[in-house]
């Protein structure tokens, strides 16, 4: 059965002004599984209205007032865990196994560790005269524009919802059009959980309309967005107009470096684990396998003898462990970049294909796909595919592996897999990157800040450091020398 949805505007459900829906899709299957209203600009402006005027009341709440909201909502979040579970495998694909036992709980979890820590936020006290006092203090930017992928539809939208709302801020939520399902649930949740109305804003459309809207609209103050590069500097133009400020999470190509002291094993666990979580479609997914040649056969035959035994099929089932990419068209793209790969004499050791199974013929499945032999002036090794697809080289030395790993125009993230820690260390201090694990890829806290550079972006989501993406810190100069005129009026007189 198809459900129609509404969208939320100052604590209201509504339909699009013009009454125009889009479809959403069960990628595991092809079926319609629900109607979501097709907004526009106009639709955008009653949003940001909202925002608007819920802004005064919200940003005069105390932080502990707040803080509360967003604890009731982690525990409201919980209370639905397994129907937000059940719709962002529907809408999306990604596994119930995942949905239930890690984007739930870590939605909650967010929310509930930024309304602890946002408690402890202070300003400063400058030392700079006995005669005057300067403080700094941190006020909430006013409406702010969310703009978000469909990889992890709920956990992308709430790493930044949580942090705009406990500082004070007012939001729009535009939620990706191929997976809007659950933002509109959180939407709903977050009013349950006590957010007054306009608090929280969810509009529905094509980015390129109520998206570009939001982006240009004169009365929203910054726009926290994660998406593709081409999107984000689309927006950086837009945003020029009205001086906006932007948090940019973008594309990440992310090398996973095997130095030749390697434990072999655990890094065949995290390659696989890195390249084929979520089918790939992560932003700091490994794509990118640079191994020492001394150990190049034994990890590239462990690698493909346990992507090998990965179950895919419907994601519905506990035991799935690989759902289908979530539309139509990524699998095309990313089906092109296969072949691309082929023809460019990358020697393809797994997958490559379409299962054909009961459970994946009807969806949008690719295999778990490992080349090797690969070049770095392969495409394939360049461009960010966002599926299941792993490349991997040989290098001989320590700095032709720094060299590869820098080789690319992303800066997210990348992984050293070596026994030598202070030798790791000071590679990790090479590569260009928001974030390089050690022996580990693709773990977040919420504790530890997440972003990249070069094209991957700028600005923070996550840890202590997203409190001041979504706070502008005010300097407050108090004179207290009791004097009319002050020495420095001289220079006028
Ligand atoms: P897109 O950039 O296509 O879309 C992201 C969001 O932007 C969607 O809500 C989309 O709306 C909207 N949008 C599209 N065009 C515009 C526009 N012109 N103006 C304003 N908004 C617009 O990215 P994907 O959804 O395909 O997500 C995948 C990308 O996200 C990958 O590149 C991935 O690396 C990146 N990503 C980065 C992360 C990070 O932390 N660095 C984390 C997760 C993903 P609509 O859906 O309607 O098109």
């Amino acid at each position: 059965m198809v459900q129609e949805f509404k969208v939320l505007i100052g604590g209201e459900w509504v339909d699009s002004a013009t009454g125009r829906t889009m479809q959403v899709i069960n990628p595991a299957n092809g079926d319609v599984v629900g109607k979501v209203p097709k907004c526009s600009s106009a639709d955008l402006d009653r949003a940001v209205e909202a925002a608007k005027k819920a802004a005064p009341g919200w940003a005069s709440k105390t932080m502990a007032e707040r803080s509360k909201v967003l604890l009731k909502l982690s525990q409201v979040i919980m209370a639905h865990h397994e129907e937000l579970a059940k719709l962002e495998t529907m809408e999306h694909g990604s596994p119930i196994r995942k949905t239930m036992n890690f984007d739930v709980p870590l939605c909650a979890e967010q929310f509930e560790y930024f309304a602890g820590v946002a408690r402890s936020m202070t300003g400063e006290t400058l030392p700079v005269g006995p005669w005057c006092s300067s403080i700094t203090v941190k006020e909430p930017l006013g409406v702010v524009g969310l703009i978000t992928p469909w990889n992890f539809p709920a956990l992308m939208v709430v790493w930044k919802l949580g942090a705009a709302m406990v500082t004070g801020n007012t939001c729009v939520v535009k939620p990706p059009s191929i997976a809007p399902l659950t933002t509109l649930k959180l939407g709903e949740l977050a009013m349950e959980a006590g957010a007054p109305p306009g608090v929280v804003n969810v509009i529905t459309g094509p980015g390129e309309d109520v998206g570009e809207a939001l982006v240009q609209h004169p009365d929203v103050a910054k726009i926290g967005f994660t998406g593709d590069t081409a999107t984000g500097k689309r927006i950086m133009n837009l945003a020029s107009n009205s001086v906006k400020s932007l948090g940019l999470e973008l594309g990440g190509k992310n090398a996973f470096v095997v130095m030749p002291d390697a434990d072999v094993d655990a890094a065949v666990e995290g390659a696989v684990w890195s390249a084929f979580f979520n089918s790939g479609q992560v932003c700091a997914a490994a794509s990118r396998f640079y191994v020492h040649e001394s150990l190049y056969e034994e990890f590239v035959d462990k690698m493909v003898a346990m992507a090998k035994t990965l179950r895919y099929g419907d994601p519905m089932k506990m035991e799935t462990v690989i759902g289908p990419v979530a539309y139509a068209a990524h699998r095309d793209k990313i089906e092109w970049y296969i072949d691309g790969a082929k023809k460019a004499g990358a020697k393809l050791l797994l997958g490559g294909e379409r299962p054909d199974t009961e459970e994946t013929r009807n969806g949008f499945f690719v295999a778990p796909t490992i080349f090797g032999n690969c070049a770095n002036t392969m495409e394939f090794m360049q461009e960010e595919i966002f599926g299941p697809v792993a490349g991997i080289a040989p290098f001989k030395t320590q700095e032709e592996a720094v060299a590869l790993a820098n080789d690319t125009r992303y800066g997210l993230s990348a992984s050293i897999w070596t026994r030598d820690l202070r030798n790791g260390m000071a590679m990790a201090g090479q590569i260009k990157a928001g974030t390089v694990w050690l022996n580990e890829h693709l773990i977040v806290f919420c504790e530890t800040p997440w972003g990249g550079c070069k094209q991957s972006g700028w600005g923070k989501d996550l840890s202590t450091m997203v409190l001041e993406e979504y706070t502008m810190t005010k300097h407050i100069y108090i004179d207290l020398t009791g004097q009319p005129v002050k020495p420095w009026y001289g220079l006028l007189k």
